[in-house]
Order: C-alpha cells, then structure tokens, then sequence
C-alpha cells in the first residue's frame, strides 16, 4: 500500500513538472565544459581539448560566472538546465566535484535553474558517487556508452566494458536520475550491423534519451594517426547518414528523444580545421531527416500503388518541414522527380501539425502521418 502511494506521489511529481516545464516558455541550457578534466583515459577518438575548444581546466569562478552571464541574457520564466558536459565529470576528485556542483546547486536552491545535467564514462559510476550526486540535487546524467560491443570499446581504448554500461544504467535508475545514452558510429572495429546492436541494447535499457554522434577524426588524436598509418577508415557521409536514420526511427518509434544527431559544429569543429576526416556536416540532422522522409515517401508510395509519372505532386506541411522535404539544396524535391517521374514538385507550408504531411496529386488528397509511418517502417524493418 506504501508502495503504491509512493509510486503514485512520484507520478504526481513526474506530472506536475512536466506541466510546469510546458508551461514555461523557453528551455535554455548553460553549458559549462570540463575538457578532460579527472579523465584518466585517453579514447582513440578523444581529444577534449580540441572539441570544446578550451584547454584549461574550468574554476568554480568560472562556472558561477558562466551561469550568471547566461542568466543575465534569459528570458523570464524560462526553464534552465545548467550542464557540465565534456570530460568525465565523475571522474574528477570528488572534492572538485563537490566545489563545481555546489555552484548550480545553489542556484538551483534560489530557484535561478531548474535543473543540472552531466555526462561521464559508464566506469566513472557507483553507489557512492551517486549518493554525491543526488546530494547536490543533480537531475540528469547522461553516460558515454559508445558501443556494446567489446571488441569495438577495446580497439578504442575506452578502458570499459559493456558490463559497465548495464551496471552503470542500472544503478543510475535505481537511484532515480533521467538517463541519457551517448553512442558513437564508426569507431575501430565497428560495422553497422555493430552500431545497430549496440542501439538495439541500448533500446532494451529504455534511457530518457540518446545522442548518436558519427566519429570524426579530430587532429592530434591516435585515430588521426590510425587514418594516417591506413589502419582506420572513417565512415563516408551517407553511410554515417543512413545508420543514423535507422537508429534514429527506431528511437522515435518508442517515444525515446533523439536530442542530437552529430556533433554540434563550432568555430573549431569544422572540416579542415580540428576535423581532419570523417562524416563532418554542418547540418548533419538535417541530412539524416531528408534521408529518413525520402525512405518514408517511398514506402507510402510504393504500399498504397501510387501512380507518379507526370503528374503533380503537392505537398502541405508544417514551416520546419518543408526544408526536410525539399532538402538542402533542393535535392529531395530533384529526387522525387528523377525517381519517381513527377513532372512538378510543390511544397507549400500550409499546415500546422508537425507530423503531418498533406500530399496531392491529381486533385486527389492523401495525409501521411509520418509518427505512424515511422512506426510501420521499424515494424517492417527491426533494426
Ligand atoms: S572518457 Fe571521454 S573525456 Fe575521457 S578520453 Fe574518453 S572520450 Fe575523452
């Protein structure tokens, strides 16, 4: 009986933030990195310094001056997150942890933030550090998975296993933090049947959300001198863009947020600066959404016998879709005329649901509900 209204008071809980945090009008993050800082590692893939493009370790001063600056550009009765991200944040000593944690916690206490958010290694994780964690009221933790499979972790010299990552997951759950996965593509040693293995476990866990970051070759890391010696080859652009858009479908089908989908370019991370190689875009989502709309099209054609040559296709959608439609460039829409025929593609944003997508052709109306049809497409296609 305890049990129940426990449950139910934690429902409660989960049900009056959710509204609250709907109610608020913006969500804003405050990203605070901590380039390597107490990781004892060095990933093939890694160079910290070099992707958050600072070199030095952060100070408490920092952290409060970063949050204050932030919250000096904030609308009012926004929602925000402060988030270490970078290093292995619970790999630090734990009194640094302690002195940076203090900073958002206090914040948080005044009501300034609403939440805290860290990434760390799945090894960097045990009852101990998280009782720390829960004390300075951390909410979200998200875990650097990378891989499930062994061979994968060790040729990338993550020093820990995929047991890491189920103890990990499971402790942080029993503690009750939102859990996040980070996965990588195309590390040494990986394939795509791999890369979807690994996110085919990784649904089996059920996180809050995940991020799938293609590996990119960063300068002065052993992966560059792995390109350079001939042993590794980075993955191209579309493989990097079709593996993502079948993790990224099985995600969205279980109502699981994919909050990122490449690495975010910065002044630095840029092909030919701290990028040497590898499947760099600046608008990496954006290409793995067309791929996706373009597979979705197809199906709903080719299931419902769609006639297509010569005829004129309209489509009616929401703003932000009609540049997944068209694609950059325009490339979608010169796709659907070259593939399928059409002898004239119009888009039109006339319509206000997200998910839906109104096509006619010949006068003829058909709406394609794309949640429903990303379902039908994983249904049909388990990754
Ligand atoms: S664990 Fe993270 S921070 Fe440490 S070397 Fe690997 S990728 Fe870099």
């Amino acid at each position: 009986m305890a049990g129940t209204r426990k449950k139910r008071n934690k429902w409660l809980q989960r049900k009056h933030l959710f509204l609250w945090v709907k109610i608020m009008t913006r969500h804003y993050i405050i990203p605070i990195f901590v380039p390597h800082f107490g990781c004892p590692h060095d990933c093939v893939f890694c160079n910290q310094r070099k992707i958050t493009g600072l070199s030095t370790d952060v100070t408490v001063e920092e952290v409060r001056r970063i949050i204050d600056e932030h919250l000096a550009t904030f609308k009012k009765d926004s929602f925000i997150e402060v988030a270490f991200y970078g290093g292995s944040f619970t790999a630090i000593k734990k009194e640094i942890q302690m002195e940076l944690l203090k900073v958002p916690y206090e914040y948080k206490k005044e009501e300034k933030i609403h939440n805290i958010r860290l990434s760390t290694r799945p090894d960097a994780i045990d009852d101990d550090i998280l009782g720390l964690l829960k004390d300075f009221k951390v909410d979200t933790i998200e875990l650097g998975v990378q891989s499930l499979d062994n061979e994968v972790l060790k040729m990338s010299e993550r020093g820990h296993s995929d047991m890491d990552v189920y103890e990990s997951t499971r402790l942080i759950r029993k503690w009750g933090f939102k859990l996040g996965h980070q996965i990588m593509l195309g590390l040494p040693g990986d394939s795509r049947k791999k890369s979807l293995d690994t996110a085919k476990s990784i649904l089996e866990m059920n996180p809050d959300m995940i991020r799938i970051y293609p590996t990119l070759v960063i300068k002065n890391t052993a992966l560059e001198d792995q390109m350079n010696e001939g042993s590794y080859t980075p993955l191209s652009l579309d493989e990097a863009v079709e593996t993502s858009a079948m993790i990224l479908m099985a995600f969205t089908s279980r109502n699981i947020p994919v909050i990122r989908v490449g690495l975010q370019p910065t002044e630095n991370i840029q092909m030919g600066k701290d990028v040497v190689a590898g499947p760099f875009h600046p608008s990496f989502r954006q290409l793995v959404e067309e791929y996706v709309f373009r597979l979705l099209f197809n199906e709903y054609v080719t299931r419902n016998r769609i006639e297509t040559k010569g005829k004129v296709l309209v489509f009616q959608c929401s703003n932000t879709k009609t540049s997944i439609i068209a694609g950059q460039h325009g490339r979608n829409r010169e796709r659907l005329i070259d593939d399928y025929g059409f002898k004239k593609v119009k888009i039109i944003p006339s319509i206000k649901k997200d998910n839906k997508v109104k096509i006619v052709i010949d006068n003829e109306e058909r709406v394609i509900d794309l949640d429903e049809e990303i379902k039908l497409y994983v249904n049909n296609n388990p990754i």
